[in-house]
């Protein structure tokens, strides 16, 4: 059996999923599961009705209607007849959403995000299996959070693959097409958990390791994995091969294009993971496999904007070593801040970091009872993979360098934006 991820703009309107039918159509599509991410922009139209029902605003109802309108006009261009179930199936969706807000007595912003955006997956994979069914491709609709099992850490969750693993492979049937979501997941307590933004990539790798699929397949609005953003630079290659060390190495310095913690799974099984355009899905695309060299070869650009240079020192001149160390990174771990980038010296020890959780002006705030703490915000992380000196000094020009570092293979520099 295979794994077909299919990212938000791959289904960001009507046409988009009547793509997904072309790309079934050409690929085939028995023994097949299909994890879809929520449509378009929807996690961010959610993550804004969480905070607007956390200001306790009156532009909440509006917001919520905004979303609804939204995937109403995705529907209506779908389906011809209004009677359709998937019509009463998504006004529950949204009635569920609501009562889940009304209902709601915590104040925890993680959990209640989490009670929230998962709307946006149910939502998706409902329109998209019911229109697979209208066009004769009969599928299974399966509920992601009655599979893949994680701790309580919201909006954040880790696996736990003992009880996922069993769960997946009692009760998910490979035989067949099947629907489900990617990013959500549940606790012990069947509340809802989320795997990170943009984690649905991870619930291919999850699904696909536990059934020991033959393949996971990407689809993406480019033709797989570039060796830069087509978004930063104006000149990019597509990389037809790719080890899954590399693919992990581009991934965790911020290739935005494989979630970094989808390498894992398929490299533990040797499961191959195919990269490719939903728009040319005849197209070879990039391949991630077992130790296949780079291929082109070439340097590898990553940009990483919207992040923290953090520049710790000791208050009294005291070496900055293991023991605080070691205290400073549980701070990190405890505030979910992600490091992409470490330099030390004696008495001062520097880090680039990504405030995914907005969690930084509380951690600064310990910080600063300990250390004396300089910073800057907004800064952006370049990484060149494979660099050349060629690529590094185009790279740096015009550029206002707070940090470098170079290793064998990988250059960083962190600049003001
Ligand atoms: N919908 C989620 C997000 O926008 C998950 C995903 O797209 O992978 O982050």
């Amino acid at each position: 059996m295979k794994v077909f991820k299919f990212g938000g703009a791959s289904v960001k309107d009507a046409n988009g999923v009547k793509n997904v039918v072309r790309v079934l159509e050409k690929t085939g599509f028995s023994d097949l599961i299909i994890v879809i991410s929520a449509m378009g922009k929807t996690t961010n139209a959610l993550e804004k009705v969480v905070e607007l029902y956390l200001k306790n605003s009156s532009e909440l109802k509006g917001a919520i209607h905004n979303v609804q309108q939204y995937h109403t006009i995705i529907l209506e261009t779908l389906f011809d007849n209004k009677q359709h179930v998937v019509f009463k199936k998504i006004n529950r969706l949204f009635k569920d959403m609501e009562t889940t807000l009304s209902r709601n007595k915590s104040t925890q912003y993680d959990y209640i995000y989490d009670q929230v955006v998962c709307y946006g997956e149910l939502i998706a994979t409902t329109i998209v299996s019911e229109y697979l069914n209208q066009q004769g491709y009969e599928n299974k609709w399966l509920d992601a959070r009655d599979f893949i099992k994680t701790d309580t850490t919201y909006r954040d969750a880790e696996v736990d693959w003992e009880i996922t693993q069993r769960s997946i492979q009692k009760k998910v049937n490979t035989k067949g097409l099947s629907v489900t979501q990617g990013f959500i997941a549940s606790d012990k307590n069947n509340f809802t958990t989320t795997l990170g933004r943009e984690g649905s990539d991870y619930t291919a790798g999850i699904f696909a390791y536990c059934l020991n699929a033959d393949s996971v397949s990407i689809w993406k609005d480019v033709p797989g994995v570039l060796n830069a953003d087509p978004r930063v630079f104006s000149i990019t290659h597509l990389l037809s091969h790719v080890s899954y060390e590399e693919a992990i190495e581009l991934a965790f310095y911020g290739a935005s294009v494989i979630h970094p913690k989808t390498i894992q799974p398929l490299q533990r099984k040797e499961i191959p993971l195919y990269v490719k355009s939903f728009l040319n899905p005849a197209d070879e695309g990039t391949s991630v496999k077992k130790g296949q060299p780079l291929d082109p070869y070439l340097p590898c650009y990553i940009v990483k904007k919207d992040q923290i240079l953090l520049s710790l020192s000791s208050l009294d001149f005291s070496f900055i070593v293991e023991d605080k160390i070691s205290e400073i990174f549980s701070f990190f771990h405890q505030y979910h801040l992600k490091v992409d980038l470490i330099q030390s010296s004696a008495i001062s020890f520097s880090v680039c970091l990504d405030d995914k959780f907005d969690h930084f002006d509380v951690l600064i705030m310990k910080l600063k009872a300990k250390f004396r703490v300089t910073y800057n915000k907004n800064v952006c992380l370049y990484t060149i993979r494979h660099f050349t000196e060629e690529a590094v000094r185009s790279l740096e020009q015009d550029k206002d360098i707070l940090l470098k570092q170079i290793t064998r293979e990988t250059y960083q520099m962190v600049v003001k934006e």
